[in-house]
Protein backbone atom coordinates (compact mmCIF):
# COMPACT_ATOMS: atom_id res chain seq x y z
CA UNK A 1 0.00 0.00 0.00
CA UNK A 2 2.39 2.02 -0.05
CA UNK A 3 1.55 3.07 -3.89
CA UNK A 4 -1.61 5.71 -4.02
CA UNK A 5 -4.43 3.98 -5.27
CA UNK A 6 -6.06 5.48 -7.77
CA UNK A 7 -9.39 6.02 -5.84
CA UNK A 8 -10.08 5.72 -2.11
CA UNK A 9 -13.03 5.42 0.07
CA UNK A 10 -12.46 6.09 3.84
CA UNK A 11 -16.09 5.37 5.67
CA UNK A 12 -16.27 6.11 9.13
CA UNK A 13 -18.76 7.04 12.29
CA UNK A 14 -18.03 10.47 13.21
CA UNK A 15 -16.59 13.33 12.08
CA UNK A 16 -12.57 13.17 13.66
CA UNK A 17 -12.19 9.26 13.21
CA UNK A 18 -10.82 9.33 9.94
CA UNK A 19 -8.33 11.83 10.56
CA UNK A 20 -7.32 10.05 13.75
CA UNK A 21 -7.42 6.29 12.09
CA UNK A 22 -5.83 7.25 9.17
CA UNK A 23 -5.76 10.86 8.40
CA UNK A 24 -1.65 10.18 7.54
CA UNK A 25 -2.60 7.80 5.06
CA UNK A 26 -5.23 9.90 3.35
CA UNK A 27 -3.16 12.48 3.52
CA UNK A 28 -0.37 10.84 1.87
CA UNK A 29 -2.23 9.24 -0.87
CA UNK A 30 -4.02 12.59 -1.77
CA UNK A 31 -0.92 14.10 -1.77
CA UNK A 32 0.40 11.90 -4.58
CA UNK A 33 -2.76 11.67 -6.51
CA UNK A 34 -5.60 9.67 -5.10
CA UNK A 35 -8.84 10.96 -5.23
CA UNK A 36 -9.77 10.27 -1.95
CA UNK A 37 -13.47 10.56 -0.38
CA UNK A 38 -14.88 10.27 2.68
CA UNK A 39 -18.31 9.06 4.41
CA UNK A 40 -18.75 10.34 7.86
CA UNK A 41 -22.25 8.31 9.41
CA UNK A 42 -22.84 10.29 12.17
CA UNK A 43 -23.60 14.01 13.34
CA UNK A 44 -21.10 13.54 16.24
CA UNK A 45 -23.96 15.45 18.47
CA UNK A 46 -23.32 13.73 21.82
CA UNK A 47 -19.47 13.89 21.72
CA UNK A 48 -19.32 16.04 24.32
CA UNK A 49 -19.07 15.74 28.46
CA UNK A 50 -20.59 18.89 29.19
CA UNK A 51 -24.17 19.26 29.25
CA UNK A 52 -24.09 23.20 28.81
CA UNK A 53 -23.10 22.28 25.15
CA UNK A 54 -26.29 22.42 22.75
CA UNK A 55 -26.56 19.21 20.64
CA UNK A 56 -27.20 21.33 17.45
CA UNK A 57 -24.50 23.80 18.07
CA UNK A 58 -22.15 21.12 18.07
CA UNK A 59 -23.25 19.75 15.15
CA UNK A 60 -22.54 22.78 14.19
CA UNK A 61 -18.78 23.10 15.42
CA UNK A 62 -18.26 19.79 14.57
CA UNK A 63 -19.12 20.32 10.89
CA UNK A 64 -16.27 23.09 10.20
CA UNK A 65 -13.93 21.22 12.14
CA UNK A 66 -14.09 18.52 9.55
CA UNK A 67 -14.05 21.20 6.56
CA UNK A 68 -10.82 23.07 8.02
CA UNK A 69 -9.40 19.14 8.41
CA UNK A 70 -10.45 17.96 5.46
CA UNK A 71 -8.83 20.70 3.49
CA UNK A 72 -5.59 20.34 5.15
CA UNK A 73 -5.81 16.25 4.56
CA UNK A 74 -6.43 17.23 0.66
CA UNK A 75 -10.19 15.13 0.96
CA UNK A 76 -11.43 14.84 -2.99
CA UNK A 77 -14.99 14.90 -1.34
CA UNK A 78 -16.43 14.58 2.08
CA UNK A 79 -19.84 13.92 2.69
CA UNK A 80 -21.95 13.59 6.04
CA UNK A 81 -24.94 11.60 6.08
CA UNK A 82 -25.81 12.78 9.31
CA UNK A 83 -27.12 9.72 11.41
CA UNK A 84 -27.38 10.51 15.19
CA UNK A 85 -24.62 10.24 17.06
CA UNK A 86 -24.71 7.26 19.25
CA UNK A 87 -27.49 5.47 17.19
CA UNK A 88 -26.34 4.06 14.32
CA UNK A 89 -28.12 1.32 13.10
CA UNK A 90 -27.39 -1.58 10.81
CA UNK A 91 -29.94 -1.28 9.01
CA UNK A 92 -30.69 -2.27 5.29
CA UNK A 93 -31.02 1.26 4.75
CA UNK A 94 -27.60 2.19 5.79
CA UNK A 95 -26.19 -0.65 4.13
CA UNK A 96 -27.60 0.33 0.78
CA UNK A 97 -26.87 3.79 1.45
CA UNK A 98 -22.94 2.41 1.71
CA UNK A 99 -23.27 0.20 -1.00
CA UNK A 100 -24.19 3.23 -3.45
CA UNK A 101 -21.50 5.28 -2.39
CA UNK A 102 -18.86 2.56 -3.41
CA UNK A 103 -20.55 1.82 -6.65
CA UNK A 104 -21.05 5.36 -7.95
CA UNK A 105 -17.26 6.24 -6.74
CA UNK A 106 -16.21 2.86 -7.55
CA UNK A 107 -12.77 3.02 -5.59
CA UNK A 108 -9.86 0.58 -5.73
CA UNK A 109 -9.02 0.65 -1.56
CA UNK A 110 -12.07 1.38 1.10
CA UNK A 111 -10.93 2.44 4.82
CA UNK A 112 -13.00 1.56 7.74
CA UNK A 113 -13.36 0.40 11.39
CA UNK A 114 -12.32 -2.87 12.10
CA UNK A 115 -15.86 -4.25 13.77
CA UNK A 116 -14.33 -7.06 15.47
CA UNK A 117 -11.79 -4.85 17.97
CA UNK A 118 -14.01 -4.45 20.82
CA UNK A 119 -11.73 -4.34 24.11
CA UNK A 120 -8.34 -1.91 24.35
CA UNK A 121 -6.40 -3.04 27.15
CA UNK A 122 -8.40 -2.70 30.61
CA UNK A 123 -9.80 1.22 30.46
CA UNK A 124 -11.50 1.13 26.91
CA UNK A 125 -13.81 -0.41 24.60
CA UNK A 126 -14.69 0.22 21.07
CA UNK A 127 -17.74 2.75 20.64
CA UNK A 128 -20.63 1.08 19.56
CA UNK A 129 -21.03 3.37 16.80
CA UNK A 130 -17.82 2.55 15.11
CA UNK A 131 -18.61 -1.66 15.41
CA UNK A 132 -22.34 -1.46 13.58
CA UNK A 133 -19.85 1.21 11.31
CA UNK A 134 -17.55 -1.14 10.42
CA UNK A 135 -19.87 -4.06 10.43
CA UNK A 136 -22.17 -2.39 7.60
CA UNK A 137 -19.21 -1.06 5.83
CA UNK A 138 -17.96 -4.75 5.67
CA UNK A 139 -21.17 -6.33 4.61
CA UNK A 140 -21.82 -3.42 1.91
CA UNK A 141 -18.21 -3.93 -0.16
CA UNK A 142 -18.75 -7.46 0.18
CA UNK A 143 -20.69 -9.30 -1.47
CA UNK A 144 -23.26 -6.21 -1.51
CA UNK A 145 -21.59 -3.90 -3.83
CA UNK A 146 -20.34 -6.41 -6.33
CA UNK A 147 -23.38 -7.97 -6.89
CA UNK A 148 -26.25 -6.89 -9.22
CA UNK A 149 -29.45 -8.41 -6.82
CA UNK A 150 -27.95 -6.73 -3.83
CA UNK A 151 -29.95 -3.42 -4.03
CA UNK A 152 -30.25 -2.97 -7.37
CA UNK A 153 -31.64 0.38 -7.81
CA UNK A 154 -27.91 1.20 -5.74
CA UNK A 155 -26.36 1.49 -9.46
CA UNK A 156 -24.16 -0.93 -11.11
CA UNK A 157 -22.04 -3.68 -9.21
CA UNK A 158 -18.43 -2.96 -8.17
CA UNK A 159 -16.00 -5.31 -6.82
CA UNK A 160 -13.60 -3.36 -3.76
CA UNK A 161 -10.21 -5.45 -4.00
CA UNK A 162 -8.39 -3.60 -1.13
CA UNK A 163 -10.36 -2.93 2.50
CA UNK A 164 -8.07 -1.35 5.23
CA UNK A 165 -9.25 -1.63 9.01
CA UNK A 166 -8.03 0.35 11.14
CA UNK A 167 -8.67 0.56 15.31
CA UNK A 168 -7.69 -3.21 14.70
CA UNK A 169 -6.18 -5.24 17.09
CA UNK A 170 -4.94 -7.17 14.98
CA UNK A 171 -3.00 -5.27 12.21
CA UNK A 172 -0.89 -6.96 9.40
CA UNK A 173 -0.46 -4.25 7.15
CA UNK A 174 1.30 -0.49 7.82
CA UNK A 175 1.48 2.51 5.56
CA UNK A 176 4.48 4.88 6.15
CA UNK A 177 3.45 8.16 7.08
CA UNK A 178 6.68 9.83 8.14
CA UNK A 179 6.09 12.29 4.97
CA UNK A 180 2.45 13.77 5.99
CA UNK A 181 2.78 13.29 10.09
CA UNK A 182 2.57 17.04 10.65
CA UNK A 183 -0.51 17.10 8.54
CA UNK A 184 -2.38 14.51 10.35
CA UNK A 185 -1.59 16.21 13.79
CA UNK A 186 -2.90 19.11 12.50
CA UNK A 187 -5.97 17.43 11.04
CA UNK A 188 -6.67 15.75 14.33
CA UNK A 189 -6.28 19.47 15.97
CA UNK A 190 -8.98 20.73 14.09
CA UNK A 191 -11.17 18.71 16.18
CA UNK A 192 -11.37 21.49 19.01
CA UNK A 193 -14.63 20.25 20.12
CA UNK A 194 -12.79 16.58 21.50
CA UNK A 195 -9.18 17.98 21.64
CA UNK A 196 -10.39 21.54 23.51
CA UNK A 197 -7.92 23.15 25.66
CA UNK A 198 -5.01 20.63 26.09
CA UNK A 199 -2.73 22.35 23.82
CA UNK A 200 -1.19 20.73 21.40
CA UNK A 201 -1.96 17.25 23.55
CA UNK A 202 -3.35 16.04 20.32
CA UNK A 203 -0.54 16.78 18.07
CA UNK A 204 1.66 14.95 20.37
CA UNK A 205 -0.83 11.81 20.97
CA UNK A 206 -0.64 11.49 17.22
CA UNK A 207 3.14 11.56 16.75
CA UNK A 208 3.55 9.42 19.69
CA UNK A 209 1.19 6.56 18.24
CA UNK A 210 2.62 6.56 15.16
CA UNK A 211 5.59 6.49 16.17
CA UNK A 212 4.90 3.09 18.08
CA UNK A 213 3.52 1.89 14.85
CA UNK A 214 6.45 3.36 13.06
CA UNK A 215 8.72 1.02 14.89
CA UNK A 216 6.80 -2.22 14.55
CA UNK A 217 6.45 -0.99 10.33
CA UNK A 218 10.56 0.03 10.49
CA UNK A 219 9.33 3.40 9.50
CA UNK A 220 9.60 7.16 11.49
CA UNK A 221 5.80 7.04 11.87
CA UNK A 222 2.91 4.24 10.31
CA UNK A 223 -0.19 3.57 10.71
CA UNK A 224 -1.31 0.16 11.40
CA UNK A 225 -4.93 -1.88 9.10
CA UNK A 226 -5.91 -5.34 9.19
CA UNK A 227 -5.95 -5.67 5.45
CA UNK A 228 -8.43 -7.53 3.22
CA UNK A 229 -7.56 -8.36 -0.12
CA UNK A 230 -11.01 -9.28 -2.18
CA UNK A 231 -11.67 -11.41 -5.40
CA UNK A 232 -14.45 -11.03 -6.99
ZN1 LIG B 1 -15.58 7.95 16.72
Amino acid sequence: MQRAPGVVLAVYAHPDDADVACGGTLARWARDGSAVHLVVCTDGGKGTADPEVQPTRLVAERASELDAAAALIGLSSVESLGFPDGELTDSAAFRETLVARVRALRPDVVCGHDPTAVFFGQSYFNHRDHRIAGAALLDAVAPAAALPHYFPGAGPPHQVSTVLLSGTLEPDEWVDVSGTIEIKAAAVECHRTQFAGQGGWAGDAVRRRAAEEGRRAGAAYAEGFRRLTLHG
